[in-house]
């Protein structure tokens, strides 16, 4: 890259104007070259965080479609006798794309504006250092979880649920590409919560750029896409961070209807008790199998899918009862 002529410049090449490209890193230089490139940083950012967005998402969920494909991995699905069907997840994927471009495409542009006006940085290099970045993304984690928390609650009642949040409850066993299978409103409300921690540490600190603002969107893609998996591995994140939800804490709520309202962490449903069902589910599910030593496959299975069975049958009840009291409001 020459800035030797500088009558010669473009807009975008004059923001670099004095940077040492020599004592950047590649990853920096190509970043600088994706603006340069692009000539207009609204369109570079906007197209970037677009791509980011899909390639993360689309890419996250292949995995899981994979696994859901192949038999033997059925044995860690939470809710085995619920696998989906490809025309399943084929529907949702369509119902997914229709909402990122119609929905979300305009509103990741927006980001761009609203970013710069509080102070974010987007084109400039180089990049914080991840001293820097780590606990700015716990933040971001942190601030998330207690917001969806709070609203998730929220969408749990009268209109909100029976308009908003009830197609998210579509799929009483989630899968991957269901994460983000929601109606436009709840998008934009828990979406509120991906993006306003980052906002409100900008306007606070005016010291955020907008690469610790992706690496946070990408861990919070695979969170939700985990979450919404279906699978509960021995290797799972949950198994080795004793407060992390994961996929076998957010599957009970898509199957019950009711507790775990939080995302990443556990620490909200425990200290609110709302996940005292969740408890008493596991509690009953490791009794059975302690009672049931030297029980064949088939009727562990059995056993486990009675107890899926009876919270579920409960969870529907609640949510008639969300129904019926929206009906009235
Ligand atoms: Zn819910
Ligand atoms: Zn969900």
């Amino acid at each position: 890259m020459s800035f030797a002529n500088a009558t010669a410049l473009s807009a975008t090449e004059l923001l670099y104007k004095g940077t040492d490209f020599s004592s950047l890193s590649c990853l920096e230089r190509q970043w600088a070259a994706w603006y340069i490139w692009i000539g207009n940083p609204i369109i570079a950012t906007g197209l970037m965080s677009f791509l980011l967005h899909e390639v993360v998402y689309f890419g996250r969920c292949v995995p899981w479609i994979i696994i859901d494909a192949i038999p033997y991995f059925h044995k860690w699905k939470l809710q085995p006798n619920k696998v989906p069907t490809p025309k399943e997840q084929w529907e949702c994927t369509k119902q997914v794309l229709f909402s990122h471009f119609t929905i979300e495409l305009p509103a990741i542009w927006l980001f761009h504006p609203l970013a710069e006006s509080v102070g974010m940085s987007t084109w400039q290099v180089p990049f914080p250092t991840w001293k820097a970045v780590l606990p700015q993304v716990f933040f971001f984690f942190v601030f998330e979880d207690f917001f969806h928390f709070v609203a998730h609650q929220a969408l749990h009642t009268g209109i909100l649920y029976k308009h908003i949040h009830k197609l998210h409850h579509k799929y009483s066993a989630p899968f991957g590409l269901a994460a983000e299978y929601a109606h436009p409103a709840e998008v934009f409300i828990l979406g509120f919560g991906t993006l306003a921690g980052p906002i409100l540490y900008c306007v606070f600190a005016r010291d955020l750029h907008i690469l610790t603002v992706y690496i946070w969107i990408v861990l919070r893609l695979f969170q939700a896409i985990d979450a919404h998996s279906g699978y509960d591995f021995p290797w799972s994140l949950q198994h080795i961070i004793p407060f992390w939800s994961g996929a076998d804490h957010h599957d009970f709520h898509h199957m019950a209807f009711t507790n775990n309202f939080s995302t990443s962490f556990r620490w909200w449903d425990h200290i609110c008790g709302t996940d005292n069902l969740y408890r008493e589910y596991k509690k009953k599910l490791r009794a059975a199998k302690t009672s049931m030593k030297g029980a064949s496959k088939a009727q562990l299975e059995a056993a486990e899918k009675a107890l899926q069975d009876e919270f579920e049958e409960e969870g529907i009840k609640a949510e008639a009862a969300v129904g019926a009291k929206a009906k009235v409001q």
